[in-house]
Formats: C-alpha cells, sequence, structure tokens
C-alpha cells in the first residue's frame, strides 16, 4: 500500500484506530516530521497526526532559508550558530534537490546594524562556528563592487559590504520529503486529524482522542509515548494535560510580501537593514522576489494569521528605502504570507530579541513537548527528543537503532541536480513553459520531475494546464493532498510563487480531484470558495 496515496485514507485511519503505536506525535510541522523519522527509523513504531495538511502551521511561512543565523551571532548563541551551521550541511547533502546553496550580500550602510570591521570578524566567527568550506567563506566588498552586483541598491546609504553563504529552501516541500521518508520506515503520517484531547491509562498519558476533520469521525490512539510538536499550539495541547505551568510559548508574527521579479530584479539574495534597526531579507526565486519578515506581537487566532496594512506599510518602506529606484508600492504586491513563530517567552524581551532555542518540557503525565527552534535544527530537535524518548524505552528493556538522520536521503536522492533540471528541459523543449519550469520542477518533487514532465507533455491542449494536471495527479497519487489547498500551497507553492496560475488552473484541478476523491457539487464549489478566498487574503491586506 502507498501510505501516502490520497485514495488510501479510510485505510491508514483504520491502521491507526486499531494499532497500537510506540509513540505518538502531534502536529504535521518540521518538527513532528523530523521527530517521526527519526524514532521510525530507529525502529519506533510511530504515528503521526496533523490537524490540517502536513506544514499547514508555521512551516509553509517561513523565510524559507537553511541558515547559519548570522543574527544569533549578535545576541552571543553561539552555540546555536554552530548547530545549525552544521544542520545546514547536512540538509543539503541529504536534500540536494530541495536546499539551494545561496550567496548572500549584506550591505553595510550608513548608521547600520553591522559596520565594517565588526562584519568581517563576526563572519569569520560564523564561518568557523559553521563549519563553512574555505571556498564558500565571506569575502568583503568595496562600495563600487556591491553596486556593481546589486546596481539598484541606495548609492547614498550603501558604504560598502560583502557576501557569506546561505541555503534557500522550501520549508512546506522540506517536510512533506521528510514524512514521505518516514513512511519508508514504516511510519503512520495522517493529515487532517485532530488531536481533541489526550487519553490516560491512571494519570500517565497513553495516546490521544481525535476528530477527523474531514469526515467528523472520532476516535482513540494507543501509544505508549506521546509527543506534542504542535508549534504555535503547543501550549494548548500543554493545557489538555493541565501541565502549562512554568515556561509559554511567546507567539510573535512575520510577514513576506511577494513582487515581480520585473519590480524588484536583484540578482542575489540580500539581507539589509530596515530603517529601524531591524534587519530584512530579499530573496529572488523564478517569477518573483520577496522580502520580509516582520516580527510582532501576536494574539490573535493561531489558525489565520494575516497581513495587515501596517505589516505592509513597514515592509515597503524598508523595502524601498533600500531600493529607491524601485518604487515598490501596495499595487506591485502580487501575494504575501504571514506566519507565527512559537517562541520560548523571556521576560522583558522585544520580538526580535527573544532566543530561537527550542525546549523540551516534559509533564507528570510524561508528555513531551517541543518548542521553540528552527527549520533548520530540525533534525537535531527530533534526535534530542527521540533519545529522550529511547532512553525510557531502554529502561524497560526495549532494543532500538541509535540515530542514523544524518545519513538517510529525502526522498530518492538527487545525484546531480543540474543534470536532471537539463533532462526535464529536454522533455518540456519547445512547450511555450516559463523558463524556470523545469527547474521549479526538480526543486519541487526531485526525481519524479521528470515523469511528471512525461506525462505533461502527453495531456493535450494548454501545455501549462496539461502540467498542473501531471502534478496533481502525482500529488493525489504520492502526496496525500484532500483539498484543493494542499495543492495550491503546500505542495506547489502557487499562492505564493506563481499565484495567477491558479485562476488557469481552478475548474480543472478541482473537477480531477473530484473524479479522484468523489466530491460532490457542493464540496466542489467549497473548495474553490476556500481558494478564493486565500487569494484575496494573500493579496487584500486591511
Ligand atoms: P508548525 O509548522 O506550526 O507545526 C505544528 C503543527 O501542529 C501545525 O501544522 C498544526 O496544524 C498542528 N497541530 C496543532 N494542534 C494540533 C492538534 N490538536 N492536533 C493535530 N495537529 C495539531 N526557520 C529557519 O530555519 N529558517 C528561516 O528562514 C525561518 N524563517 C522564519 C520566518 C517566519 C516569519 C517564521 C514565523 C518562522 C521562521 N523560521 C525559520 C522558524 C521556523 O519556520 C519554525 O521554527 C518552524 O516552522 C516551526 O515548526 P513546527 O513544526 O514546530 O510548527
Amino acid at each position: 500500500m502507498v501510505t501516502f496515496s490520497s485514495k488510501n485514507r479510510a485505510q491508514l485511519l483504520d491502521n491507526l484506530q486499531k494499532d497500537s503505536f510506540e509513540l505518538l506525535i502531534i502536529g504535521g510541522g518540521i518538527t513532528g516530521a523530523g521527530i517521526a523519522l527519526d524514532a521510525a527509523s530507529r525502529g519506533i513504531k510511530t504515528a503521526l497526526v496533523e490537524k490540517g495538511d502536513f506544514a499547514s502551521g508555521t512551516s509553509s511561512k517561513s523565510t524559507k532559508l537553511i541558515h547559519g543565523g548570522l543574527r544569533y551571532l549578535g545576541q552571543g548563541d553561539f552555540g546555536l550558530v554552530q548547530e545549525v551551521g552544521k544542520e545546514r550541511a547536512i540538509v543539503f547533502e541529504n536534500a540536494p534537490h530541495l536546499v539551494v546553496p545561496e550567496k548572500m550580500l549584506l550591505p553595510l550602510v550608513k548608521g547600520g546594524t553591522y559596520g565594517r570591521l565588526s562584519t568581517a570578524l563576526g563572519l569569520t566567527v560564523y564561518d568557523l562556528l559553521a563549519a563553512v568550506k574555505k571556498e564558500e567563506r565571506r569575502s568583503m566588498l568595496s562600495k563600487n563592487k556591491v553596486l556593481e552586483l546589486e546596481p539598484l541598491l541606495n548609492k547614498e546609504l550603501t558604504k560598502s559590504g560583502c557576501v557569506y553563504s546561505e541555503y534557500r529552501t522550501d520549508d512546506a516541500r522540506l517536510t512533506i520529503e521528510i514524512l514521505k521518508t518516514a513512511t519508508n520506515y514504516e511510519a503512520l503520517p495522517i493529515n487532517y486529524i485532530e488531536v481533541t484531547d489526550l487519553a490516560y491509562n491512571g494519570d500517565k498519558v497513553c495516546g490521544a482522542k481525535y476528530r477527523d476533520v474531514l469526515t467528523g469521525d472520532i476516535g482513540i490512539i494507543s501509544a505508549n509515548y506521546t509527543v506534542n510538536a504542535a508549534g504555535p499550539w503547543v501550549d494548548k495541547i500543554r493545557n489538555k494535560d493541565n501541565s502549562l505551568y512554568g515556561k509559554r510559548v511567546h507567539h510573535t508574527k512575520g510577514v513576506h510580501l511577494v513582487v515581480p521579479k520585473e519590480k524588484l530584479p536583484v540578482n542575489h539574495a540580500l539581507y539589509f537593514d530596515a530603517f529601524d534597526g531591524r534587519m530584512i531579507f530579499a530573496i529572488p526565486r523564478g517569477k518573483i522576489t520577496y522580502f520580509g519578515t516582520t516580527d510582532t506581537n501576536f494574539d490573535g487566532t493561531l489558525e489565520s494569521p494575516t497581513t495587515s496594512k501596517e505589516d505592509v506599510s513597514y515592509l515597503l518602506k524598508a523595502i524601498n528605502n533600500m531600493f529607491p529606484s524601485c518604487k515598490i508600492n501596495k499595487n506591485d504586491i502580487s501575494s504575501s504570507w504571514a506566519g507565527i513563530r512559537p517562541l520560548i517567552h523571556q521576560e522583558g524581551k522585544a520580538p526580535s530579541e527573544i532566543s530561537r532555542k527550542d525546549e523540551i518540557f516534559e509533564s507528570q503525565s510524561g508528555l513531551l513537548s517541543i518548542a521553540g527552534g528552527k527549520l533548520t535544527g530540525y533534525r537535531k530537535m527530533a534526535k534530542r527528543i527521540v533519545d529522550k524518548v529511547c532512553i525510557s524505552i531502554s529502561k524497560k528493556g526495549k532494543e532500538h537503532h541509535a540515530c542514523k538522520t544524518e545519513n538517510i536521503s529525502l526522498g530518492s536522492k538527487v545525484e546531480n541536480v543540474e543534470i536532471l533540471i537539463d533532462q526535464v528541459n529536454t522533455i518540456l523543449e519547445n512547450n511555450n513553459l516559463h523558463i524556470c519550469t523545469a527547474e521549479y520542477l526538480v526543486r519541487t518533487y526531485g526525481i519524479d520531475a521528470k515523469q511528471i514532465a512525461e506525462s505533461a507533455i502527453r495531456e493535450t491542449g494548454d501545455m501549462k494546464i496539461g502540467l498542473g494536471i501531471s502534478e496533481l495527479r502525482h500529488c493525489l497519487n504520492k502526496e496525500s493532498i484532500h483539498k484543493l489547498s494542499d495543492f495550491f500551497i503546500q505542495r506547489t507553492g502557487r499562492l505564493y510563487f506563481d499565484i495567477e496560475s491558479i485562476s488557469e488552473l481552478l475548474d480543472v484541478c478541482c473537477e480531477e480531484m473530484a473524479n479522484h476523491l468523489n466530491w460532490n457539487n457542493s464540496r466542489k464549489e467549497a473548495e474553490k470558495d476556500e481558494i478564493l478566498k486565500l487569494v484575496e487574503e494573500a493579496t487584500l491586506f486591511l
């Protein structure tokens, strides 16, 4: 049985109810996914439940960098810089199609956060701590060189600059790829299953009660250990366990805006000073450039953070300050996203100053909760919590393997990404598609890109639609999609990076999904309405 086929859900739910698991994970973001792969690959019988789509929480709304965390150096978090620096090299090795080395340009500006000497010194320490390869280490640049590389930068403000190494990714795709890999080790991840309560044997937690979000059915999952990896919702689960004491999660909102590449045609990813002492990224990606982020306290509804007009004003002011000739205004914004950081509260600290370190809380009932952390450090976070579970399992005399995720490829490893892109390009040749299409397919689906392109060219009619249908069928067969939004957001990123393709594909994709999943007319209409609402939210700012 293909665990990730959208058609197998009923069978998987049956297994979820009937089997007894060693470990149950609540939350299918990057944290939960990492834990599922680590545990399952050690031989631990693992289930994971996610109340929405996989990666539909914070793990599809980040800046999408696998980074060494330069800013944490300034906060004195040397351990964090060292750990995430090493981790990004491991993720790059294990998922080369998903992790793209990116030279980051840091312009040094008048009155800015970074001075030339401190930056040269800081980046040297950063390169050493993050074990950056010699050829990829930082280089300092003159003002002329910086402006030659990025002619649109503010010439009055720019004094000099430097380039250093970062990596770009797709957070949601990384999460999905980790979960798919976990199923190779017999993990059982299911989306649209919400934990409504914990289950107890005496005073010890022994699994969870759930509601199937798609059908309303309820049930119980039995597990010896339960890990709460619910990201921004971690404290809600701790509350159900009556163990919400001591440290708490602090929510801050981060917004990114998207403009067409022509409006902000930067040649590199940039990390630059906003006007208020904060730092902001601008990242070119295919047809668009996105920039952000904000960092403001958040006490709204966790399920639906949105981009406000204040967020837009702030980011436009910052981007126009650094790229004055681009004159970007509200009407240029093609999309946006807002994510919630699940940070560990630190009294008296402003949002940007709060540490991004992760912490584990263990309650009297045995519930293990994990919060804080970064996308980049997901593997180490997973190792720490599964190590804890394993110590307890060992005490009961059961055996398991040591952690081996350092050497597990995510998906089928693409040996040479550039060659694969060339091959896919050849398949799609003369089909009037955007120049970035082959790269998009390979970076999104890895080795499967070839088969998706091959079946796309067998479709008749408009090639863009043929490709969309081919991708959709792949996701139905292998990527557990149950709603149109799963396809347009978490699997393909179209809502953010190719929003105009949604209107072209909406009707045909809805029909195709309806045929596969037996949707009636009212379900079809509801699905399409939801997409139109999401498009509106990403483009209308109240
Ligand atoms: P989530 O992704 O939110 O996953 C938790 C999941 O639990 C959710 O999907 C939710 O639906 C599910 N859940 C909640 N309650 C229940 C329940 N009762 N039953 C079942 N499921 C439930 N990190 C980096 O390394 N690089 C970056 O560039 C970066 N940029 C960022 C920019 C922004 C704006 C933000 C907000 C964060 C950024 N981060 C970055 C941090 C990173 O994105 C987060 O640390 C990470 O995504 C958190 O993942 P998570 O799995 O803990 O949470």
